[in-house]
């Protein structure tokens, strides 16, 4: 709306005033030889004549061809040349705020202005842009929010969309959306989809059926300066780390630390030879290495690696090693030297960015190695802006630049002094366990094509160097691409996505997608969020509890009982219940073993007849045995049968769940509220019961039969496989049982909520607490009062004789809990 606030003809004048004046400018010559050196130059009048003629033009450009900062500009200038620059109005989509930071300041930077005026950008919380604003970067979620206030996107002339290939939700909706503005207002806009694979047919195909032209599409190739790439058994011969006959690491401790304290002899050479003087092994380590070379599916963040490599690094930098030739990789034909380079570490997740940050900050390792002043840097999507964009600046000489970032980092930024990535291989992303119904954040090997972006940010204005903590064998077992959002995360997940961005319908919505879901399905889903109270049971719209969840990028059922946690002061436990359900089991049953495992699961749970308390005495337990040493921590795992990798994986999600919690406002910022949580193991159940609703199981007795006892006759107690379990979802199931109610013989309630099923020969509830009738009463689904019968119903399917002033009670507890939501 600002846009009708200017002069439009004046500031059309002035603006192609100043690119005239630009361009004959001296300190512009410089820019100009770099921009023309970048392969989209070449291709510049093609690419302008295609958007001027067409409503969708589909530009796939190689990483590094030059794409997202140069196609943006070359739409304003044509603008501005044609005496339209005071009228344009250029908006261009990044899928992450750090993105269109960069981008911003980097095209604003090249024609030599200050961010805010001509360029702008927009993200959450932060906006640098004006009423001259003609060039836009913004998120994607900006434009969406944008387009659910204005769908005609008033006075906008261009949208580009960049980055289509990452196929978020996101950029999946925006294309929805964009298809209908053209089809309603016959292309008033020209659309821009810009990607960085040759894979361009989905979105090709797309625009097609919904207006009956197929979009322009052209290519261009890509231009990245030459990266040396070493894998993981390259960097552990780099580091001292040598691979022995039997192909095991091993690691000599002692040699390393000589090496670390003798300043002079930090050369790799001489700690060749050191390494080679002894025989002693680490096994400890040489194990967990082993681990992270062998096997595709597990790994460990070996921050001891990470920081010694480091200080390879800085020692190495300018040396020339027998094996290796220079570190980076050296242009032969440009007399180019590496210059003190910064380092760019992916990591998986904020955690392990926080430990190593506080290792390095501290590290005498790298103190030995003469890196005394070091800028040691966070980058991901929880930092405001003002922090994300500190990765940018240039250390002053002397220092040393490592920025920790998650894969915020691999696209579309150039961070100019990054000469070297180490690259762990590893990210989170939500995937969706179909045996537990949930989908959980899960850390997992990235695939090849974020490998590539991932080594190409040592490569954007210089030659680098990316080191692999994963070996060649590893990296030829990771997935070509990552799948797009919509098939990873749960359908629950994307109706409350889809429903807090658009308002509509959801199932209309989702069908008219890139690639839409299975519409039963989509029912199915809408209906467990109307289960859970996340949408409204009529109109579909979001309840108070669904609106906090669209915040929460974790499983729907396991952000509410997040939410019921901290409403009922019992965060502490809850979280590690949370967190249990996106990891690996914590119990073992070994076949050997199996009754001993039983019962010491069985003592963990005390009287609660809940797997749920099990666990979160397992986790206490654990927590306070290590306290105690190494030593103490492995006889209460190996004497409870405790899987102390599943431990340690509840360990850091718990972290970042509370991170979640503390971003949204649940929680303070210090730990406070998880100290003063309740253990109170009825109020735990009950959040549990919250949460899973209307998974619960109904335990049915056979006929009541008696047997003489030496007091006279009393009722016999069922045995597990006497009694029968019912669920709404599922009809009949069995008791698995690795569940503590399984031998649970005696029942004071006939309600389990159950929160893992699995489905092999039968249903068996694998994971159960028992809960008292009035957990489902105050947090099950709708409740009606049938006077005449004193009975209350739940969703017309549990029934419990209750007198009227429990009724009465009962709704108004209910009336407390909505209430506690709004606030
Ligand atoms: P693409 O989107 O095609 O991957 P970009 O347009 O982001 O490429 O960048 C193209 C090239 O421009 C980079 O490879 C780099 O050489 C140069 N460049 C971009 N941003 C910067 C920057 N902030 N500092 C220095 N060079 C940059």
């Amino acid at each position: 709306r600002q846009w009708d606030e200017i002069d439009c003809a004046a500031e059309s004048t002035r603006l192609k005033d100043d690119w005239e004046r630009l361009q004959t400018s001296r300190q512009y010559a410089d820019i100009m030889t770099s921009r023309r050196s970048l392969p989209v130059f070449k291709r510049k009048s093609e690419i302008l004549a295609g958007i001027s003629c067409n409503p969708v033009t589909i530009i796939c450009g190689e990483t590094g061809c030059g794409k997202s900062t140069q196609i943006p500009q070359y739409v304003l200038e044509k603008e501005i040349e044609m005496g339209n620059g005071g009228s344009c109005n250029i908006i261009c989509t990044q899928p992450r705020r750090i993105s269109a930071l960069g981008l911003a300041a980097r095209v604003a930077m090249e024609r030599n202005e200050v961010v805010g005026r001509v360029v702008g950008y927009s993200v959450r919380l932060d906006s640098c842009c004006s009423k001259f604003t003609r060039l836009l970067f913004c998120t994607t979620g900006i434009l969406l929010r944008r387009l659910l206030s204005d769908p005609e996107l008033e006075g906008v002339t261009h949208v580009i969309v960049d980055e289509v290939h990452e196929r978020t939700l996101e950029s999946d909706l925006l294309l929805l959306l964009l298809r209908e503005h053209i089809q309603r207002t016959r292309g008033k806009i020209r659309v821009i989809l810009m990607s960085a694979t040759a894979e361009t047919s989905l979105f090709s195909d797309y625009f097609q059926q919904g207006l009956g032209l197929r979009p322009e599409l052209l290519r261009v190739q890509g231009f990245t300066f030459p990266v040396r790439e070493l894998h993981l058994d390259d960097v552990l011969e780099l580091t001292g780390y040598k691979v022995t006959k039997n192909s095991r690491f091993a690691t000599n401790k002692k040699a390393k630390s000589e090496v670390m304290t003798t300043s002079a002899s930090n050369s790799f050479d001489s700690w060749e030879s050191r390494v080679g003087e002894n025989s002693e092994t680490n096994m400890e380590y040489s194990e967990a290495t082993m681990r992270s070379l062998d096997t595709v599916d597990e790994s460990v963040i070996n921050y001891e690696l990470i920081e010694l490599l480091l200080s390879t690094v800085f020692s190495l930098e300018r040396e020339v090693s027998d094996i290796y030739g220079p570190l980076v990789a050296v242009d032969d034909t440009s007399n180019w030297k590496p210059e003190a380079g910064s380092v760019l570490v992916f990591l998986p997740g904020m955690m392990e960015i926080s430990k190593l940050q506080a290792r390095l900050q501290n590290s005498k390792q790298l103190s030995a190695y003469g890196v005394e002043k070091k800028w040691v840097l966070a980058l991901h999507g929880s930092l405001s802006s003002e922090q994300q964009k500190r990765v940018f600046v240039r250390p002053p000489r002397g220092v040393r630049k490592v920025v920790l970032a998650t894969n915020v980092a691999e696209t579309s930024i150039t961070i100019d002094d990054i000469l070297y990535v180490i690259d762990t291989g590893r990210h989170k992303e939500m995937s969706y366990d179909h045996s537990k119904g949930l989908s959980c954040l899960q850390e997992t090997w990235v695939s090849k094509a974020s490998c590539k972006q991932r080594a190409g940010r040592a490569g954007r204005v210089q030659p680098g160097c990316c080191l692999r903590l994963y070996s060649k064998k590893q990296f030829k077992a990771f997935d070509d691409h990552q799948l797009p959002e919509i098939q990873r995360v749960s359908l629950e997940g994307l109706c409350l996505k889809v429903k807090s961005l658009l308002q509509s319908k959801v199932q209309s919505t989702l069908s008219k997608m890139p690639t839409p879901p299975d519409p039963d399905a989509v029912i199915a889903a809408v209906q467990s969020l109307k289960d859970i109270n996340a949408f409204d049971a009529e109109n579909e719209t979001l309840t108070p509890l669904g609106r906090h969840l669209t915040q929460m990028p974790v499983d729907a059922r396991v952000g509410k009982m997040l939410v019921f946690g901290c409403m009922l002061k019992c965060l502490d436990p809850v979280l590690t219940i949370a967190a249990s359900m996106s990891g690996r089991p914590v119990f073992f049953s070994p076949q050997d073993n199996r009754e001993e495992a039983r019962l010491a699961k069985l003592r963990l749970s005390g009287t609660s007849k809940s797997d749920h308390i099990a666990l979160v005495a397992a986790y206490n337990g654990w927590i306070t045995a290590r306290r105690d040493g190494w030593e103490a921590e492995k006889d209460y795992c190996a004497s409870n049968f405790l899987s102390r990798e599943a431990l340690a994986s509840i360990e850091a999600s718990r972290e970042d769940y509370l991170n979640v919690l503390r971003e949204l406002g649940f929680v303070p910022g210090d730990i406070s509220s998880l100290e003063a949580s309740s253990n109170s193991v009825r109020v735990i159940k009950a959040v549990v019961c919250a949460g899973f609703y209307p998974k619960i199981a109904r335990v049915r007795h056979p006929e009541k039969t008696y047997v003489q006892t030496e007091g006279g006759t009393v009722p016999k107690l069922a045995a597990a496989h006497e009694v029968q379990y019912f669920t709404r979802l599922d009809g009949r199931v069995f008791l698995h049982p690795a569940s503590v109610n399984f031998s649970a013989g005696h029942f004071e309630s006939p309600w389990l909520v159950v929160t893992d099923m699995v489905k092999t020969s039968k249903v068996y509830a694998r994971e159960t607490s028992m809960v008292p009738a009035y957990s489902l009463l105050i947090f099950g689904g709708s409740i009606s009062v049938r006077h005449e019968r004193q009975m209350i119903v739940v969703d017309g399917w549990l029934e419990f004789e209750a007198p009227a002033r429990i009724a009465v009670l009962i709704k108004e507890l209910r009336k407390r809990v909505d209430a506690l939501l709004l606030e």
